[in-house]
């Protein structure tokens, strides 16, 4: 076997205990309002703290868990965390947002899902609007049909719908017409090349197909000002990126938000 796929299966293993054991976080990165500068959400992100090799980020856990079937209960575990700790901020009387959680494809398609959901939303006592599901295109399209049935039940729930990665994948605007959707997350890969062709197009054509379906928009992966101006300037709904902030522990996120919102968006930026 080669060592790439001995350290598959050493994570596979380490990945079956590490649900129990408590090794996985949630951190959460703002999204901010370009009209306003204010937080609307925060995006859930997964970390693993492995008991010897320190942390592994996503990219390399993530795809294995969904070749396992591990996504299963790791997408379920990191569902209720998310609920609960959007709820918990809630109940602590700060602003309330959206929580975006991803979902795996084979999440989304698992029987169970949509009970899942349900019954977390009732258990965390979170209302549903405060929910955001992030699917990639990809999810989406493998199973066109089921993906959308499932998606429009979550969506007269109160649900919000959001597709991540968008314009890396090889979705049509006839396709996206059949889906529910309430955002499109443009694919940071454009934001961070936004000033050179042929981002810039791609960039204002995402805003206008969003706008035209009436859509909202999300720029990822912004991280200096003048990603900032351009996505202002072609009129973008909102903005995440190391420019407002990284993904950060709950506590943590928690002061950010207390501070003054304007402070999250460098004054000349308001
Ligand atoms: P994603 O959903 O596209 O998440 C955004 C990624 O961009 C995150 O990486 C985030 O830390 C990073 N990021 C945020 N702002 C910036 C920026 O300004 N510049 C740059 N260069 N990067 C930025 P992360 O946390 O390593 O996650 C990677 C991917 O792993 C995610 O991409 C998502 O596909 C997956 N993932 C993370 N958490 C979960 C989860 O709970 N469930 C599932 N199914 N997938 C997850
Ligand atoms: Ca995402
Ligand atoms: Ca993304």
């Amino acid at each position: 076997m080669t060592i790439r796929a001995v350290d598959r299966q050493l994570i596979e293993e380490h990945l079956r205990r590490a649900l129990e054991r408590q090794e996985f976080a949630l951190h959460y990165q703002p999204i901010i309002d370009l009209r306003t500068g204010a937080v609307t959400g925060v995006e859930a992100l997964i970390r693993w703290t492995h008991p010897t090799r320190g942390s592994v980020l996503p990219g390399q856990f993530i795809p294995v868990a969904e070749d396992c079937g591990l996504i299963l209960p790791i997408g379920a575990w990191v569902l209720r965390e998310a609920c609960a700790q959007a709820q918990a901020w809630a109940d602590a009387g700060l602003p309330r947002m959206t929580v975006a959680v991803n979902v795996s494809a084979m999440q989304l398609m698992h029987e169970s899902f949509v009970t899942d959901v349900f019954s977390i939303l009732d258990e965390t006592g979170l209302d549903p609007k405060y929910l955001e599901l992030e699917l990639t295109e990809s999810a989406l399209m493998r199973r066109a049909d089921l993906a959308a049935s499932i998606l429009s039940t979550l969506r007269k729930a109160g649900i919000r719908v959001a597709v991540d990665d968008f314009g890396t994948g090889y979705s049509s605007l006839s396709y996206l017409r059949r889906f529910p959707l309430d955002a499109l997350k443009i694919d940071q890969s454009f934001v961070q090349q936004i000033t050179t062709p042929p981002n810039e197009t791609i960039v204002r054509a995402i805003i206008s197909m969003g706008r035209s379906l009436n859509l909202r928009v999300i720029a990822e992966g912004v991280e200096i000002q003048a990603q900032l101006d351009f996505l202002k300037a072609y009129q973008c709904d909102e903005a995440q990126g190391h420019y407002f902030g990284w993904p950060v522990p709950p506590q943590q996120l928690a002061k950010l938000l207390e501070a003054d919102p304007v402070e999250m968006v460098p004054a000349e930026t308001v």
